[in-house]
């Protein structure tokens, strides 16, 4: 999308998609997040744990997002 940051995203989240970027009250990193959601309203669980707190794999969902952004040429 060409955004520069995390925070760009947010703001855009926020703005344009209020109810469902609300929902992320743990900062869960967008994509993940996504996913989770769409298992919750499928009924599916693709995680390894119905718990985030306990989850193994807690640190790729949270935390801070690092690296290049992309760049369109
Ligand atoms: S931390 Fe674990 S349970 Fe929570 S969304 Fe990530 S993979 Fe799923």
């Amino acid at each position: 999308m060409g955004l520069f940051d995390r925070k760009e995203l947010n703001r855009l989240l926020h703005r344009h998609f209020r109810p469902l970027a609300a929902q992320n009250i743990h900062d869960m990193k967008w994509k993940k997040f996504f996913y989770r959601k769409l298992c919750e309203q499928d009924g599916l669980l693709v995680c390894r744990s119905p718990n985030c707190d306990v989850c193994a794999d807690k640190a790729h969902c949270f935390g801070p997002e690092t690296g290049n952004r992309l760049t369109w040429r």
